[in-house]
């Protein structure tokens, strides 16, 4: 039998967006080029928005043409950007595979808060959420989450040339929650990259209190997470005892929550910092979890623990069964926990008008085409 010949694929180029410092300097290794051209780039990349080599104007020519032919800078697509009427701009973004994910960026008095997503669907399962119950597709690349912060801070215009002087651009995006699709913890090494640029200095400077990670407890992940970064942390705690949380997280039964409080606080005792705190997320559902015996069996729960509260009002979506708080429930469960000297916050739904409430993030366009017709026309009567 003769041998097939096959011609050999011209190599793919690298995607610098999602690279970390240390990656973007060993790429750099290869090319013969010294660290400090890796930090020029980053900087061209994220602090000016710049994806096109020819642009990088302190770059030798001939390493601009080698960076060409080797090496691109690729964000996921933008499909639709919507804006609400409360400021709340939403991004329905493609990425590989014929896949797409929502960004949703949520401006409040001086902060700007953007909830980013780490994978396309999620596995966990938790039955008040819609990207659980578009089950789990694929994890996103650093890239890709990357991508999510450039694209988001490029259109409020705050990555500029640094021929255009001094950035005077309104800092638009100050926060960032992975809290948008997908469990950040089960896409481990592309949600830290990721994050440390969100940290790092030469790219977008946030500070750690300022990035946070939301996970529903994948324990051993947890455990890991300070070695490497120091983020903000927030536990989607959802129940005060194990048997409600097993119907409402299912990872709990692998997991449980005295296992998961404890790597949590391992974690914030790792901080220098020793001020701060867990956030608990508690999205509190009608006749689920907002009786007030569940707030005092909560309290009890986290009477040793540093934490503040955080209630997020469930979001109904077309595919479940429960139901928004009542207003005095909401009140009354919170009254409990303030009576007992927690700090204890309500998450006001925003974004309604373009269905970009927390929970309802589930952009796969393939099989949400509808969906994606009505954002659509939404969209041209809210900017148009
Ligand atoms: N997987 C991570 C991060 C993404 S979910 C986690 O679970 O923490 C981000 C937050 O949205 C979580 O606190 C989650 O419980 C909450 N959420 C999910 N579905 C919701 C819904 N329908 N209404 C309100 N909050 C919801
Ligand atoms: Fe996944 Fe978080 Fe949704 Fe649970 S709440 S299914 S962990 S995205």
């Amino acid at each position: 039998m003769g041998e097939l010949q096959v011609k050999p694929a011209q190599a793919e180029k690298v995607n610098l967006l999602g690279l970390s410092i240390d990656k973007l300097v060993d790429f750099f290794a290869t090319l013969g080029e010294k660290r400090f051209r890796a930090i020029q780039v980053v900087k061209w990349i994220h602090q000016s928005g710049v994806d096109d080599f020819s642009q990088m104007t302190n770059l030798s020519k001939p390493l601009r043409a080698k960076l060409t032919a080797r090496a691109e800078i690729r964000a996921p697509k933008v499909l639709q950007q919507l804006d609400s009427v409360d400021g709340t701009r939403k991004w329905l973004l493609a990425v590989a595979a014929g896949n797409a994910i929502e960004t949703v960026y949520i401006p409040d008095g001086n902060r700007g808060t953007l909830c980013v997503s780490s994978q396309v669907g999620c596995a966990l399962d938790c039955s008040f959420c819609a990207t659980g119950k578009q089950g789990f597709n694929r994890d996103l690349t650093a890239a890709e989450i990357i991508g999510q912060v450039w694209i988001a801070c490029k259109s409020f215009g705050q990555l500029q040339l640094p021929t255009t002087g001094k950035n005077t651009a309104a800092r638009k995006v100050t926060n960032v929650v992975m809290m948008g699709m997908g469990e950040p913890l089960l896409n481990f090494d592309n949600v830290v990259d990721a994050m440390n640029l969100m940290l790092e200095d030469n790219a977008y400077g946030l500070s750690k209190r300022r990035v946070t990670l939301s996970t529903s407890g994948v324990v051993p992940a947890l455990d890991r997470l300070a070695d490497v970064t120091d983020v903000s942390l927030a536990i989607s705690l959802h129940a005060p005892n194990d048997q409600l949380r097993d119907q409402l997280v299912p990872i709990n039964k692998k997991y449980p929550i005295a296992m998961l409080l404890d790597s949590a606080q391992r974690y914030i005792e790792r901080m220098p910092d020793n001020r701060r705190k867990i956030t608990i997320e508690y999205t509190i559902i009608r006749e689920v979890n907002d009786h007030p015996k569940h707030a005092e069996e909560l309290a009890t729960l986290l009477a040793t623990v540093p934490v503040k509260i955080n209630l997020i009002p469930f979001n109904p979506f077309e595919l479940s069964d429960y139901q928004r708080v009542s207003n005095n429930a909401l009140r009354r469960f919170q009254q409990i926990l303030l009576d007992k000297g927690f700090t204890v916050t309500v998450r006001t739904t925003r974004g309604d008008d373009i269905a970009a409430a927390c929970g309802q993030l589930a952009g796969s366009v393939n099989d949400r085409t509808r969906r994606a017709e009505r954002y659509r026309e939404r969209a041209v009567r809210i900017v148009g």
